[in-house]
């Protein structure tokens, strides 16, 4: 293994670069542009290109490209070489800081809900310098923002980074109750990332892998996960060197994976990073994601991040753990041990209770997706109700402010009194581990376990960011001018907690009493994307984006616009994949097979011997095959007649389609325990699953 530290980002021009390579006050311009992620100086810019193009160079590199995060979930790129001519016409290497700052990609290829006609089809890419350019493939990346030329936005990055602002802004103020003085306060991410590894030669036999990520039919192996002796099981030799060559080019990119371990499924494991602040941690997932895909290629295998590649089986996610930092290090989420810094620490934690409830539908919406639908609520992943987990300790203190139980407070059997009490030692282990609850706070942090493992992230954390502001918005303004601050700040968190107790649940969230539990509380359970997805636009959600300047409606608009039809073209696609195993393979080695076997029995009855097992089986596969193809009608003309409207088609997706793939996948499963292996056209998931 090669020096680490040294190794560590040497594809990225970071920190340590810039000053190295940058004139002092160029250095201090830029470093001041990224703490208070404010505008950057044209003139520095250009002194910042080519320090960064001669570093680039120096590493091999001879392309540069924006790098970017359209509305597709995948990150955009568009390469150009530095070559320049010269007057005398010779070759130069240069980037200038125009091309840094600004690049001009065709927009019109790219999802923009309508926001966009393709007659305008002009869009920008603007740099992020908080997020720092690196080296992939010989080409720099540079992150960047993608907008109109209007000024609406397309990408994830845009609303993630206006969301840091919002949330920074009242975090601020909250602090400065608290007589502290601080310039930036920021949402911070470590991103557990989830995939399954499979082998390159089964996936390239399976068109619904290829073409939807997951698995369509298969019937499951003898051995699922019952056993329990994947997770944290010995890794094997392969897929080992494959983390260690994973680790290395996210260490060479800056991104400082952490934790390798196998998952609780067959094939499935996990990455867990270093946490970064909220867009670098965005970054570094999307790029995490892309890495392990091309690193599992060149070691055989073929990396899945869909939600749900195989029934039966868990599904993967991606645990977004969030908490806020301040500009002097300080995690808000930190209980803390004074009075002082337990009171704080009730204000934000109240502030997230209130956020999580009033905002219960956008953080359900932020993870929709025809993929994901099949984990949440499955059994496995949390339900699509969202609650809080705090934890026993909490609770008793949460009980004890409300009202109605004492909690030793320093000395015994006292309603804690915020702001003066001390609270009792929360141990830090204290979550023992809900890993059933959707939103659990995990010492000092939240952990948010919805979202999907092919999702983007910063979709979830502009809602969490937004929300949070909000509410810190709300409580900032009414403290800001009480005259006695700690009776103001015992009566509003008492308050609030009271009016959004109903979001914390301490049980076990797969229950069936939970889900009846929830509804009498009014939480909202919207089990399939285009139900939850029909309430982004909702009043009080164009209300909350519109305050803390992040979306206009017009945006959100063409968010859910997007979304609903990413979900109806997912689905359209799993199906004509499904139709199109069937119809050319399934079916046709059940006929082989069927055929041989009553081949057999005209043999058999020939020479007078009994045949009953193979009349038995070929009754059994005619029978299969016919109800098989009288299915296959059904779901042809289920996806000829999806309506028209783009609520109306997800919805007929989600309520026609998908009950037609199953009763198809029923069949095709059923056919598939009776065919000679031999005729079976695709690999079982026990070929899949258990290779050595
Ligand atoms: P576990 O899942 O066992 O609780 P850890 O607590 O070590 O594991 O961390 C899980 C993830 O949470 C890691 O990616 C880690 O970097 C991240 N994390 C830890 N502290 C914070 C924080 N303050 N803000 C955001 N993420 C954090
Ligand atoms: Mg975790």
């Amino acid at each position: 293994m090669e020096n680490v530290p040294a190794m560590f980002a040497s594809m990225v021009f970071d920190d340590h670069v810039m000053r190295q390579m940058l004139p002092k006050g160029v250095y201090l311009s830029l470093k001041k542009t990224m703490s208070e992620a404010s505008a950057l100086d044209e003139d520095v810019a250009d002194v910042v290109a080519a320090a960064m193009k001669d570093w680039a160079v120096s590493k091999g590199a001879t392309h540069f490209t924006h790098w970017f995060q359209p509305m597709t979930g995948v990150t955009a790129e568009k390469h150009d070489s530095f070559l320049s001519l010269d007057k005398n016409g010779s070759v130069i290497m240069d980037f200038s800081g125009k091309e840094l700052i600004k690049g001009e990609p065709d927009a019109s290829s790219f999802p923009s809900g309508g926001l966009r006609a393709t007659f305008e089809a002009r869009g920008y890419t603007a740099w992020d310098p908080t997020s720092y350019a690196f080296i992939k493939d010989d080409t720099l990346c540079i992150p960047t923002a993608f907008c109109s030329y209007t000024g609406q936005i397309l990408d994830k990055k845009t609303p993630l980074l206006r969301s840091m602002d919002a949330i920074s802004r009242q975090a601020v103020r909250a602090l400065a109750l608290f007589g502290k003085n601080v310039k930036r306060v920021s949402a911070t991410i470590g991103a557990e990332q989830e995939y399954f590894l499979i082998d390159k030669k089964d996936y390239a036999k399976r068109l619904d892998l290829k073409l939807t990520g997951r698995t369509v039919i298969g019937a499951p192996a003898a051995k699922g996960q019952e056993k329990e002796d994947h997770y944290f099981g010995s890794i094997r030799p392969r897929v080992k060197a494959f983390m260690a060559d994973l680790d290395q080019e996210l260490w060479k990119l800056g991104i400082p994976a952490k934790t390798e371990h196998n998952e609780v499924a067959p094939c499935q494991h996990e990455m867990a990073p270093i946490f970064d602040t909220a867009n670098k941690a965005t970054d570094a997932n999307q790029l995490t994601m892309e890495v392990m895909k091309k690193v599992a290629d060149r070691h055989g295998f073929a990396c899945l991040l869909h939600e749900k590649p195989f029934e039966g089986i868990n599904g993967s996610g991606k645990h977004n753990n969030w908490a806020l930092s301040s500009d002097e290090g300080e995690n808000l989420l930190d209980p803390g041990k004074t009075p002082g810094e337990n009171a704080q620490f009730l204000l934000f934690l109240t502030a997230i209770i209130a956020a999580v409830d009033e905002y219960q539908d956008l953080l359900r919406i932020s993870v929709a997706s025809a993929g994901n639908d099949h984990r949440l609520g499955a059994n496995e992943a949390p339900p699509a109700i969202v609650s809080i987990f705090v934890g026993q300790e909490l609770d008793d203190v949460i009980s004890s402010i409300v009202g109605d139980k004492a909690v030793a407070a320093g000395k015994s059997s006292e309603h804690i009194d915020i702001g003066t009490s001390v609270l009792p030692k929360l141990s830090k282990d204290n979550s023992d581990r809900n890993r059933t609850s959707p939103f659990a706070f995990t010492g000092n942090k939240f952990e948010f376990r919805m979202p999907g493992s092919s999702f983007n992230i910063a979709c979830t954390n502009v809602m969490l960011n937004t929300a949070v502001a909000d509410s810190l918005k709300r409580f900032c303004t009414e403290l800001e001018g009480a005259s006695d601050f700690n009776k103001a700040l015992n009566a509003l968190i008492k308050r609030e907690l009271i009016a959004h107790r109903r979001i914390l649940f301490n049980g076990n969230g797969y229950s069936r009493e939970w889900e009846e539990e929830a509804e009498r509380r009014g939480l909202s359970n919207y089990k399939k994307t285009p139900e939850a997805l029909i309430h982004y636009c909702d009043d009080k959600n164009v209300e909350l984006f519109k305050r803390h300047g992040v979306y206009t409606r017009q945006e959100m608009e063409s968010r859910m616009e997007i979304g609903l039809e990413e979900y109806r073209k997912a689905i359209q696609i799993e199906a004509s994949a499904m139709l199109e195993m069937l119809k050319r393979q399934v079916v046709p080695s059940a006929i082989a097979f069927s055929k041989d076997v009553a081949l057999s029995i005209e043999a058999k009855d020939s020479i007078g011997i009994s045949a009953k097992g193979e009349r038995s089986l070929c009754a059994e596969l005619s029978s299969d095959i016919d109800s098989l193809y009288e299915r296959i009608r059904v779901l042809e003309k289920d996806l000829s007649e999806v309506p028209s409207g783009i609520y109306e088609s997800a919805r007929w997706c989600a309520d026609r389609i998908l009950a037609s793939m199953d009763a198809c996948r029923e069949k095709a499963d059923d056919l598939e325990r009776i065919v000679d292996k031999s005729y079976w056209p695709v690999p079982t998931y026990s070929d899949i699953l258990f290779y050595v």
